[in-house]
């Protein structure tokens, strides 16, 4: 649909315009309830994009992202995320959704069925699956400044590609988001949870180890990487991390790298 769609437009195929893809599709597909708006929107409390009924035509739509946003990653993502909720939810909504920054994350459907799946639709629309192995195949190092440019490429956060690519790659690797020195929240890959490696930040207060580069600030080596050894991330393993500071929100992510082999099954 959509190579279609950026061939009709003269677009390329990557990054997707979702502002534009959103008004177009809905309204030859779901001419009688098309999307008409796509705006930013001054929200004020910790709201990031919202999908509105029209309050004078209700059958019409809105989708909305948060003003504040300064990147366009994030924003690109938002209005896929709500998208997906027009796509597959708008029958079950009165007046709007609207969703936080802690829902633009819940890729864990325990959290909530509806936002986990709104944010697995913007995922493939971003950033399909063909294209993004092709992209990261060749990879022998995963560093963090690497997935910020994949994210440049489908205009796609970087934390989104990050997870993006924990959903797919077979290496044992986490992301762990921090903030003021604590986890915030991390996500491991399959392997890596398999192997019993994973935070429980929502349940306990995990501050970051000290010797970490997420604690050290940044520098040339939080950019580039370091094999930090064993007790810094991992008490039995050597950990590959680097580092990327957020002034939004004061965050910090880590993408760590663990051994292809978990310790247990070294001999
Ligand atoms: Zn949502």
């Amino acid at each position: 649909m959509l190579t279609a769609f950026n061939a009709a437009h003269g677009l390329d195929r990557f990054p997707i315009n979702v502002g534009l893809v959103a008004q177009e599709y809905s309204k030859s597909v779901f001419p009688d309830e098309p999307i008409t708006l796509v705006e930013g929107k001054n929200f004020t409390g910790s709201f990031e994009g919202a999908l509105v009924r029209n309050p004078i035509k209700p059958k019409e739509w809105g989708i909305f992202y948060n003003s504040g946003l300064s990147s366009k990653g994030r924003i690109n993502f938002t209005l896929a995320h709500e998208l997906g909720h027009y796509l597959l939810h708008r029958a079950l909504v009165i007046n709007e959704i609207s969703c936080s920054k802690t829902d633009m994350r819940a890729w864990d459907s325990e959290y909530g069925k509806m936002e986990s799946e709104a944010n697995e639709f913007a995922s493939f629309l971003l950033m399909p699956l063909d294209d993004f192995r092709a992209q990261t195949k060749s990879w022998k190092v995963f560093r963090i400044r690497d997935f910020a440019a994949l994210g440049t490429r489908y205009e796609s956060s970087t934390t989104a590609t990050i997870l993006k690519w924990l959903e797919i790659t077979t290496k044992r690797a986490m992301v762990v988001v921090s903030k003021d020195g604590f986890i915030d929240w991390s996500w491991s890959s399959k392997p890596l949870l398999k192997s019993g490696v994973y935070f429980r930040a929502k349940q306990e207060t995990i501050p970051i180890p000290d010797k970490s580069l997420a604690a050290k600030g940044p520098s040339e080596i939080s950019i580039d990487g370091e094999w930090l050894p064993e007790g810094v991330w991992a008490d039995q393993e050597e950990v590959f991390e680097t580092a990327l500071f957020s002034d939004f929100h004061n965050q910090t992510i880590s993408l760590l790298i663990y051994p292809n082999t978990p310790p247990g099954y070294q001999r």
